[in-house]
């Protein structure tokens, strides 16, 4: 039997894994089913074209009866980006737990940005990112980063060596940067629609690169529903489609 991952590694501290899974694709396909009064007991080229079906007619329903439960380890700014699907995730808005510096004193981690993984302002569109930045002016932002966590990390330290208390001394620490760790439970249809929308080419590249990794994740689960809500393969260079300026919400600064 082929061994399912349950953990990738994401940038350079980060990971995503699976925790725990409900269903897989005939949980799916009997939901639909059900409108019929019939069951499937094994998965095959009917039931692929059923999920097709549904994908393609966006059937949406049928895929909610799939839940997938992720742990995440990832900087702060990506952790805001994907807090936007906690409506879609769980109409109860309890789907989300996150570790809180009011308590947990653990060494802050940060994001490394190395000196060759610095990218320009795109020249045409307000958000996003361009080509690579040249390599001096990457030594020295890095650099600059470092120094600017060393220096950060000294001033909460202090902070707390002088008898403040952990949940103000935090605000000493770059938070967009720091990782988080955080579980995240979500309907397969909320799990598609996230990816639909941070594997495209608008996202920004941090957060595209945590959704290769759920997909990889819920692809070994589900793949033929997951098949039918997105696709599973990485678009060729020439296939990408140019971002849309300001596709989701005209001017307004992105998270
Ligand atoms: C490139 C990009 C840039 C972005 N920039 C910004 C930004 O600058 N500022 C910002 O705040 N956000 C920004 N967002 C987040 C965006 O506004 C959405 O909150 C996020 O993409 C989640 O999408 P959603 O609301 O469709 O998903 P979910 O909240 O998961 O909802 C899933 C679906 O459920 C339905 N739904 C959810 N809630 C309701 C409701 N209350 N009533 C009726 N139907 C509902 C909708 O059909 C929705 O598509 C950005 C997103 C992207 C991809």
């Amino acid at each position: 039997m082929t061994q399912l991952p349950d953990r990738i590694p994401v940038l350079d501290h980060g990971y995503v894994r699976l925790v725990d899974v409900m269903g897989d694709d005939l949980t799916v396909v009997n939901a639909a089913k059900v409108s019929f009064d019939k069951e499937a007991s094994r998965f095959g080229s009917a039931e692929e074209r059923l999920l097709a079906f549904l994908g393609r007619e966006g059937h949406t329903s049928p895929f909610r009866h799939a839940v997938l439960s992720f742990e995440i380890y990832a900087p702060l700014m990506v952790a805001r980006q994907w807090w936007k699907y906690v409506v879609g995730s769980d109409h109860t808005m309890e789907a989300w737990n996150e570790s809180s510096r009011r308590y947990v004193t653990e060494e802050p981690t940060f994001l490394a940005i190395q000196p060759d993984g610095w990218r320009s302002a795109p020249q045409n569109r307000k958000q996003g990112s361009g080509e690579p930045l040249p390599a001096d002016v990457g030594q020295r932002l890095s650099a600059d980063l470092a120094a600017h966590y060393a220096r950060s990390l000294e001033l909460y330290e202090a902070a707390i060596a002088a008898g403040a208390a952990v949940e103000q001394a935090r605000v000493f620490l770059p938070a967009y940067a720091m990782y988080v760790r955080w579980r995240w439970t979500a309907s397969l249809q909320a799990v598609g629609h996230f990816l639909d929308q941070r594997l495209a080419d608008d996202a920004q590249r941090e957060i595209a690169a945590y959704a290769r990794a759920v997909r990889t994740l819920a692809a070994a689960r589900f793949p033929h529903a997951l098949a039918a809500l997105v696709s599973l393969s990485e678009p060729s260079a020439e296939a990408r489609p140019a971002a849309e300026p300001d596709a989701v919400a005209p001017g307004a600064e992105r998270p």
